[in-house]
């Protein structure tokens, strides 16, 4: 049977329940592939990288498994980080199960692991040498243990772990069931799982490769937590006429467009959480061109029928190579020019590598524009239009009109640096020049800033006024109006001052928030 949803798999309606809370609309191909296998009780080889939705794809048979509150299930990782994010993903799939998953790793108290233990954990994902440690001073007992999961083997083999890992393999029972994550298969690992499993079925996402239309494809690096900032920086730089960005879940779709509208930017998300109705609606506003930025899962995208995208955005990298080339092949359609932008987070270059040998083309790297750089470039293509429109005939009777009754009471210079703030979105302020007037030594002449720190950081107008005066050495009563919301807030600064702002903050940790500041936006 071919898998096309989670309801496919013969699982728990807990753990069906939980997939959906995590915003996952259908399983990746990994998932199709590895979790029926595993279900079945056999060991499994996955050649995979993280991005692929791995994770899952052990983590759901593994909650499906569990039937006592004994440990009965060992995950084996090479890294702290990655030991932390695979328990949360296994917390967060077992969580109406009420699975009780702990990471154990070097560098943390081992007095607090053993009470953690204690509890009556049944999952446990942890490095190496401290499981080890733990499994020596008989802290660990791995006899009620059915899967061992050995996630990026070859990460381990590099790191020297491969003797820890055959130490640990002899405490665990030999009926067993072994599972083995890898991106690459070097012969030593083989030899591994020769040794160690049981008549393992392979499994691969590295698929032959396939060939990408002339489309420019960049990529840039970005932190999650600043994955929303380097976008908004991103869209500012290109300028984009209708974008569709891409978001590996529903979840992060509705947080996006949020984080979207709020910094003014005209965006709508589709999921398969939508009605009909709301689907066709978001389509026709996106059709018509009032909507610039369409935030969407694949699913939700399969099948849209959407010409003249001037860019398709992943701000998530997708899951395969196939869904690479399905994404951005939607745009430079029908001879047009087509920008692709992949957003890849220091983790997942192994995958972008996957993708760019399946579709024989090298991704090149473009870093995330600066805010000055942005907004000069705002400046030049509003100019560039302008030069166009300068060239053409007038004979908008509307447009006229108004010239003609403005001209009665201002000047036309007056008039016409009205309308170019306008253009910047500028007009929403009593005086303020976004950074770009040359003429920025009044006092008055003030910037107003998004910086991305609010209320939930438990920070108030003197906290902010108190660091940026302290932070880039302004005096506290230059800084004017501070207004402060949920979860970011404008500050005004003057103008003169405003990079030196930029130049010390950005960046700096504020309330334990990492600081990110902008001009504040105001598109439309
Ligand atoms: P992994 O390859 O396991 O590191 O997963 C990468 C990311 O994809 C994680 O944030 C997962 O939560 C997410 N993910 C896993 N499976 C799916 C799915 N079927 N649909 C959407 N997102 C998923």
């Amino acid at each position: 049977m071919k898998i096309k949803s989670f309801a496919d798999f013969k699982i728990n309606k807990k753990i069906l329940h939980a997939v959906v809370d995590m915003g996952f609309e259908a399983p990746s191909p990994i998932q199709s592939m590895t979790i029926p296998l595993l279900l079945s009780g056999k060991d499994v080889i996955g050649q995979a990288q993280t991005g692929t939705g791995k994770t899952a794809a052990f983590g759901i048979p593994i909650v499906e498994k569990i039937t006592s509150r004994e440990l009965q299930a060992l995950i084996i990782t090479p890294t702290r980080e990655l030991a932390i994010q695979i328990a949360e993903e296994i917390k967060n799939i077992g969580k109406y199960k009420r699975i009780n998953v702990l990471p154990i790793y070097g560098g943390q108290p081992i007095e607090r692991q053993i009470r953690g233990i204690k509890r009556g954990i049944q999952v446990i994902v942890g490095t190496p040498g401290r499981i080890l440690d733990h499994l020596q001073r008989k802290t660990l007992n791995l006899n009620k243990i059915n899967i061992v999961v050995l996630d990026e083997a070859d990460e381990m083999l590099d790191m020297g772990f491969i003797e820890d890992i055959e130490n640990i393999l002899s405490y665990a029972p030999q009926t067993r069931q072994t599972i083995l994550f890898s991106a690459t298969m070097p012969p030593e690992l083989l030899a591994l799982a020769k040794k160690y499993m049981n008549n393992p079925e392979y499994i691969s996402v590295i698929k032959e490769q396939i060939t990408v239309p002339t489309i420019e494809q960049y990529y840039f690096e970005s932190k999650e937590k600043n994955k929303v900032e380097d976008l908004c920086q991103v869209i500012d730089m290109a300028q984009p006429e209708k974008a569709l960005i891409f978001c590996r879940t529903k979840k992060r779709v509705d947080s996006l467009v949020e984080n979207l509208r709020i910094r003014g930017y005209i965006a709508d998300g589709l999921h398969g959480g939508l009605t009909q109705r709301q689907r066709e609606k978001v389509m026709q506003n996106f059709r018509k061109g009032n909507i610039e930025l369409l935030v969407a899962t694949d699913v939700a995208a399969r099948g849209l029928d959407i010409d003249q995208l001037s860019h398709v955005i992943n701000f998530d990298i997708p899951q395969d190579p196939e869904s690479y080339v399905h994404r951005i092949g939607r745009t430079g359609r029908a001879g047009r020019s087509g920008v692709a932008y992949t957003f890849i987070t220091p983790e997942e270059y192994k995958h972008l590598r996957a993708i760019e040998k399946v579709i024989k083309q090298r991704v090149n790297r473009k870093n995330i524009p600066t805010v000055m750089e942005t907004l000069e470039n705002k400046k030049s293509y509003l100019y560039k239009r302008l030069l166009k429109l300068l060239e053409q005939e007038d004979n908008n009777k509307q447009v006229l009109d108004l010239l003609n009754e403005l001209s009665g009471h201002y000047s036309y210079q007056k008039i016409a640096l009205a309308a170019l703030r306008l253009c910047f979105g500028d007009d929403n302020q009593e005086s303020s020049n976004n950074g770009l007037s040359s003429d920025s030594n009044k006092k008055s002449d003030m910037v107003r800033l998004f910086l991305n720190i609010g209320k939930v950081n438990k920070i108030g107008p003197g906290d902010i006024a108190r660091s940026i005066a302290e932070g880039a050495s302004i005096p506290e009563n230059a800084i004017g109006s501070i207004d402060i919301f949920d979860r970011f807030s404008f500050v005004e600064v003057p103008a003169n001052l405003s990079e030196k702002v930029f130049q010390l903050m950005q960046g700096i940790n504020l309330k334990g928030k990492i600081l990110n500041i902008e001009p504040a936006k105001n598109r439309k």
